[in-house]
């Protein structure tokens, strides 16, 4: 039985590979823990496959899979996870940034208090204000909108129990939200630990403020997919209702009105003639269309679910 798994997303991080394993490797040594390494190469255009290839034949608790192209940090992840054998799931940045020596603390928390989830917080962090402004307000909002009391969903060390990472999928720019997947898929006991973050040694980092931007496109998509997906008709329904339902008092008013003006000798065309008429109709029509999307849409998404979207050409060390 392995018990820890360390999940390590790779794009351009040659310089720092061989440092980040050997410190994983002293670490767990040093606790006698069973390991292994999952180093994810994202599609690099340095030589981290090739160092990743040389480490694990030098190392056989490291393995390694190397994607056809950059599908980016989360379809990285959801590989290692595929994977991933070990009793405790560790994910960390390849940069050095986040600290080995954190492994069996985090261990601890989930294999021993039994929290399905634990995330690091880089309480003191060492990244240019134009990261961790933006960051403190993603971090606000997300609680927000999660109900979910953590003071940095997007750090990159965390750890899950095992049967947590089979029960996700992380795809897009969903890895700033995988607390909020385990939750939502019923793993809700979610803890935090104080990590210590270190200023990035090698290399630059991937993410601008673009990116940033596209993760909080992908936390409204998450959250309405979260309550819709399963019965889209709770939405379009909804909004078919009132749609219809303003319509029908429209008309309803114009009726009495018409009723009421001519028996003081208006003409039924100056009703109809009237904007709010055809206001009153536009509103009927969509909202009978908007009912029918939701009827359509419930009926076709009641047997998807999303598909694994990166492709993997080559990996060492895995026996299965
Ligand atoms: N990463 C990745 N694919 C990408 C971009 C980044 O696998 O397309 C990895 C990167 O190698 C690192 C981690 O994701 O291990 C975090 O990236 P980075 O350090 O650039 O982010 P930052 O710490 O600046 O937020
Ligand atoms: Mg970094």
């Amino acid at each position: 039985m392995t018990q820890l798994s360390v999940v390590v997303p790779v794009f351009n991080e040659e310089e720092s590979l061989p440092e980040l394993t050997q410190w994983i490797s002293r670490v767990m040594k040093e606790h006698g823990f069973s390991y292994e390494v999952i180093l994810v190469n994202d599609g690099s255009t340095d030589r981290s496959w090739e160092v990743i290839h040389r480490l694990s034949q030098e190392n056989p608790n490291l393995k390694g899979l190397n994607f056809t192209r950059n599908f980016g940090k989360s379809a990285a992840l959801d590989a290692g996870f595929r994977r991933a054998v070990g009793e405790v799931v560790i994910t960390m940045d390849a940069d050095l940034q986040d600290s080995p020596d954190e492994i069996p603390g985090l261990y601890r928390m989930v294999a021993i208090d039994g929290l399905d989830v634990v995330s690091g917080w880089k309480k003191e962090r060492h990244d240019p204000i134009s990261k961790t402004i933006p960051s403190k307000f993603f971090n606000g909002v997300t609680r927000w909108i999660s109900g979910i009391q953590l003071h940095d969903f997007n750090c990159g060390l965390k750890a899950y129990k095992n049967k947590v990472v089979k029960n996700i999928h992380v795809y897009g720019e969903m890895h700033r939200y995988i607390p909020l997947l385990s939750k939502w898929n019923g793993f809700g006991k979610i803890g935090e630990k104080v990590v210590q973050h270190q200023p990035r040694k090698y290399g630059y980092s991937k993410f601008g403020l673009e990116r940033f931007l596209n993760g909080f496109l992908d936390l409204i998509t998450v959250s309405f997919v979260h309550r819709y997906k399963k019965k889209p008709m709770h939405f379009f329904g909804l909004l078919g209702s009132a749609s219809f339902l303003t319509g029908f008092l429209i008309t309803a008013w114009l009726i009495f009105e018409k009723i009421y003006g001519l028996s003081k000798g208006l003409k039924v065309r100056e009703i109809v003639d009237q904007p709010l008429f055809f206001l009153a109709l536009v509103a009927l029509i969509i909202g009978v269309q908007l009912f029918v999307t939701g009827f359509i849409a419930e009926l076709m998404t009641s047997n998807q679910s999303k598909e694994i979207e990166y492709k993997i050409d080559e990996e060492v060390n895995f026996d299965f």
